[in-house]
């Protein structure tokens, strides 16, 4: 067995040891971190102490050197350590009651460390050996790293993979709705703050207990932030602390000026994905922490962001690939100090391995035919056609002369954002069409679409007149349905626990249906889920034998939480950010996980889909040469935002086509 490991179930024990006496108490094997009953040093009364080490004098017998509360040491024989019981068994004044037991205690949970304190500084700053029995090397690393900012005043960004436990390290909070409460969880299993919500109607008496100095840690959410930003900069903060923030990553947006103007010189992020599209979000995150450490933005532009992006072309000149290379050391030279990341890889041999597969789904004849209607519309022809030359020989583009609007005046850039939207939901479900859609402004356009594409399908019409939105879950509408169900079949013959995600809360209806009629007791979780409710829905998933499946809405998705239950995850539609793919899975692959996990991605075939998905590990490929400085495979031969280099991903001719035979263009792409 490993040192740290606790002793295994008594049914598990090695046959060969002597079976423990049941009426002592006593256990055959301890391990430093462990708690124990032992004499007290003053009375010889037992009392509660951890172990730190154990060691074997040269007669060869055991002896634990013992840690008490009041921190006094003491060598005693193994043999007379005796098994911490509960409370409520266990006469009342040889154990401390629940209350004198110090944060955190976890009974269930083995100690990776011994019950030392770690030394932060000199002058005797110092994490507890009540907590740092529970970390890891790499979180003391964290610890140690975010502390060496705080007490030089300076800002930090740290940049850990999700599901390595980021939570554990941290002060003043702004975070997400979503994740405000299991930071108020995590605060209060890990030590004794005194914490405020600032949130929602009970704000501003908050406020008025925070002014009078009665917490020590704020929690609040980013909107709570921008409504109270006047009053909260009248505080004087020591540090704040924001949870997801690459939420700051664009230069222009609200969020980003809120962020810039609170008043604190100790700005520390946390994110796992600090770059989700482009180099430029990385840039607006870090001059939010280190204002100025990568210099302004044109700056980092021509210094950086170019030549990393254009070395990464899949047919890039080696003189590209060496300034490529040169400027992403001159990058990560820049950074280092500043921003600290660490990949699951720390955790590799404590997680289950996970298997990430694609599952490409053929669109149904129906679909194919709606598809190819959307496709054949004069408006995407409009749009096919912007870039190219006017008529008119005014040697300006179509969309800057002539050819501006369509004849009722809706501008190609209008039309371009609704046809995607609309091949997207074909490609999933035709019956989505049938469904209002997200943005005003665009349904009435999305309707118009519709109807016009419908003309051609009079049957369909019919049919959705006169069922329900939600009986149209007949996979005659939808390939991916068809692959579901099987999936879904297989799942349950093998008692997977399944998460499934999807983009659009309107597919989650449909889904839901499909469960109740297939008579799966499922749970449903989306936007509208309150954050109180959503601890309750991951609690009975994963304890619940009965609940093998939970519908997951991929947007309000389950930031922040701990579906280990599961063991499947199925990701029904991609989406343009890889962030929010890999939020999605990480809710199953992360710590406390113990079966492999099996990641499935349903993709519609020579659709809109591919390209969303190679789109993805377009950004990833970005991410991983950028922050985890790896050599990754160069698979494009496309550069985003460069017009000479669209290549097979970007620019509307990938996006407005349906590639419907030969091979797959995502196989072709990433195994060559
Ligand atoms: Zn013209």
């Amino acid at each position: 067995m490993q040192p740290g490991c606790r002793a295994p179930p008594p049914g598990q024990m090695d046959p060969s040891a002597p079976k423990p006496r049941a009426e002592t108490a006593r256990k055959d094997r301890w391990h430093p971190g462990e708690r124990c009953l032992v004499p007290s040093p003053d009375n010889e009364k037992l009392c509660e102490a951890s172990i730190k080490s154990i060691t074997v004098d040269e007669n060869g017998k055991s002896f634990a050197i013992v840690l008490y509360s009041d921190l006094q040491e003491r060598k005693i024989p193994l043999t007379r350590l005796q098994e911490v019981k509960s409370v409520k068994d266990c006469p009342r004044n040889f154990i401390f009651d629940d209350e004198d037991l110090e944060k955190p205690y976890f009974p269930d949970r083995k100690f990776p460390s011994s019950a030392v304190a770690f030394k932060l500084s000199e002058d005797g700053d110092s994490i507890p050996y009540t907590i740092n029995r529970y970390l890891r090397d790499y979180q003391r690393e964290g610890a140690q790293f975010l502390y060496g900012h705080y007490i030089q005043g300076r800002g930090c960004i740290l940049g850990d993979d999700m599901g390595l436990g980021k939570t554990v390290q941290m002060f003043l909070i702004v975070a997400p709705l979503s994740v405000l409460y299991n930071w108020k969880d995590e605060l209060d299993t890990w030590g004794y703050f005194r914490v405020t919500v600032l949130h929602g109607n009970k704000k501003d008496n908050e406020l008025i207990r925070v002014k009078q100095r009665k917490c020590e840690i704020a929690l609040t959410t980013y909107e709570t932030l921008r409504l109270c930003l006047d009053e909260l900069n009248s505080l004087e903060w020591s540090a704040v602390i924001v949870d997801e923030a690459h939420r700051i990553k664009n230069p222009k947006a609200r969020v980003t000026e809120v962020m810039k103007a609170l008043k604190c010189n100790v700005r520390v992020g946390l994110t796992g994905t600090i770059l989700q599209n482009n180099m430029k979000e990385l840039w607006c995150v870090m001059d939010w922490a280190v204002p100025g450490l990568l210099g302004s933005r044109t700056h980092f532009k021509k210094q950086f962001s170019d030549p990393v992006e254009h070395g990464q072309r899949h047919t890039a000149t080696k003189r590209e690939l060496a300034t490529g290379r040169k400027a992403m050391r001159r990058l990560a030279k820049k950074m280092s100090g500043w921003f600290l990341r660490r990949t699951k890889t720390l955790i590799k041999d404590q997680l289950p391995k996970k298997e990430d597969r694609m599952v490409y789904c053929s669109l149904t004849d129906f679909q194919k035919a709606v598809y190819q209607t959307v496709l054949e519309t004069e408006d995407v022809t409009l749009i096919l056609q912007s870039s190219h030359p006017c008529t008119c020989n005014s040697g300006r583009k179509r969309r800057n002369c002539c050819y501006k609007t369509n004849s009722r005046g809706e501008t190609v850039k209008t039309l371009y954002l609704s046809y995607l939207t609309v091949l997207q939901k074909v490609a999933n479900h035709v019956a989505l069409l049938q469904s209002a859609s997200t943005s005003k402004q665009q349904e009435t356009l999305i309707k118009r679409i519709c109807d016009q594409v419908f003309s051609r399908f009079p049957d369909f019409v019919q049919k959705s007149k006169d069922a329900a939105f939600e009986t149209l879950s007949d996979p005659k509408y939808s390939g991916k349905m068809k692959v579901l169900q099987q999936l879904l079949n297989h799942c349950r013959k093998n008692r997977d626990k399944v998460l499934l995600f999807s983009f659009s809360t309107k597919l989650l209806d449909v889904l839901q249906q499909y469960c109740m009629a297939s008579g799966l007791d499922y749970r449903r979780l989306d936007g509208s889920t309150k954050s109180e409710e959503r601890i309750k829905i991951v609690k009975e998933f994963n304890s619940t034998q009965d609940v093998n499946i939970c519908l997951v809405s991929t947007m309000a998705g389950g930031l922040g939480l701990n579906f280990v239950g599961a063991n499947v995850v199925i990701l029904f539609d991609p989406t343009w950010n890889p962030a929010n793919d890999l939020q999605a899975i990480d809710r199953a692959y992360r710590i406390g996980q113990c079966r492999d996990v099996k990641v499935l991605r349903l993709i519609s075939l020579g659709t809109v889909e591919e390209i969303m998905y190679l789109r993805q590990v377009y950004k990833q490929q970005l991410h991983c040469v950028v922050v985890g400085s790896e050599n990754a495979k160069r698979y494009f031969e496309a550069v985003q935002g460069s017009k000479e280099h669209r290549g097979e991903l970007f620019g509307i001719h990938n996006l407005f086509k349906l590639r419907s035979q030969g091979s797959c263009l995502t196989r072709d792409i990433l195994e060559v």
